[in-house]
């Protein structure tokens, strides 16, 4: 059995803290800030959001110490389909993202407050287009809607031929109700927090398809055990982090027993740089299988102060009794 704490003692001395700005503000700030650790296994990254106290990040932390320590299980593909994402633009712009992607699948951001909801069918009705008949088009509400508006829309962006629709409702009773009125499958992506929360989903019928991410729910050894025991197909999604916490998911997705949706890793151009020389950055509409591996001058490029990240890392490892590898 191996200790996590005598693990992240020996990698604590390779921590290099960065803070890398976003172009878009996302979850309220236009910074995202992390730390990347070096072990026998590669780099790992541990970047949980700020408002997260250690128990929570004690889950960042066993993804982290994973990839730096133990490494991922055996791929069982070499590429992952990953999708494009369309924020809440303007139907021209959607198109230019679109067409400029190399996608076949794209997500498409709607239930943007403050805007109309003709914004949205404008924007999938362009999206449609640009992907052509054979693509795919998934909407993402972000738990927007209520239970009678997201029916309306859904029925109303059925002829856009939606492959599913991720969180329309904010509650997990409120996607079940949803569910039995449309014919769309639904996705539950901000209703999964920690592990108990898929199988959760799954006995309340909440949602079709459950969206997975390696960071919060503990590594792709626990992400793959939850995929399991769920037994919902799986979209693995990243928590917008560097090329070396996208690999985590990469690694997820490539171990997965079936994929049959692409992925929402190609999330790099929503930061405005990386760690590493050569990002995990899509190409003709997936992400290749690999490591990734810090650059010493990307590191000195986007470097934070590494004491607080020290600090939340002990903090969370406290919390840590038991890791799966
Ligand atoms: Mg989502």
């Amino acid at each position: 059995m191996t200790d996590p704490r005598a693990v992240l003692a020996d990698l604590l001395p390779t921590l290099r803290a960065f803070a890398i700005p976003m172009p878009t503000r996302f979850r309220g700030t236009t910074i995202r800030q992390g730390a990347v650790v070096r072990g026998p296994a590669g780099w790992g990254e541990f970047s949980p959001f700020p408002e997260y106290g250690p128990a929570e990040c004690a889950r960042w932390l066993s993804c982290t110490l994973e990839a730096a320590w133990a490494g991922w299980p055996a791929p069982l593909r070499s590429c992952v389909p990953v999708n494009v994402t369309v924020p809440a633009v303007g139907p021209s712009q959607a198109y230019q993202i679109v067409a400029g992607s190399g996608c076949l699948t794209a997500k498409v951001k709607v239930a943007e407050p403050g805007q109309p909801e003709s914004a949205d069918i404008d924007r999938v009705a362009a999206v449609r287009d640009a992907i052509g008949p054979d693509g795919k088009v998934r909407v993402d509400a972000n738990g927007g809607w209520q239970v009678d508006q997201a029916a309306r829309m859904l029925r109303a962006l059925a002829p856009f031929r939606l492959e599913y629709a991720e969180q329309p409702c904010a509650t997990l009773g409120e996607l079940a109700s949803l569910r039995r009125l449309v014919d769309v499958p639904l996705a539950a992506d901000e209703s999964i927090r920690r592990a108990e929360d898929p199988l959760a989903v799954r006995a309340a019928g909440a949602a079709d398809i459950v969206v997975l991410k390696a960071q919060p729910l503990g590594g792709v050894r626990s992400a793959l055990a939850v995929a399991e025991a769920c037994g919902l197909p799986v979209v693995v999604s990243s928590a917008v982090e560097t090329s070396v916490g996208l690999a985590a998911g990469v690694a997820l997705a490539a171990a997965l027993p079936s994929l049959d949706y692409a992925c929402g890793l190609a999330t790099m151009s929503l930061l405005a740089g990386d760690v590493t020389a050569s990002p995990l950055a899509a190409e003709g509409g997936s992400l290749p299988v690999r490591a990734a591996v810090a650059d010493p001058a990307e590191l000195d490029r986007w470097a934070a102060d590494p004491q607080p990240w020290r600090d939340r890392m002990l903090a969370a490892a406290a919390h840590l009794s038991a890791v799966p590898w």
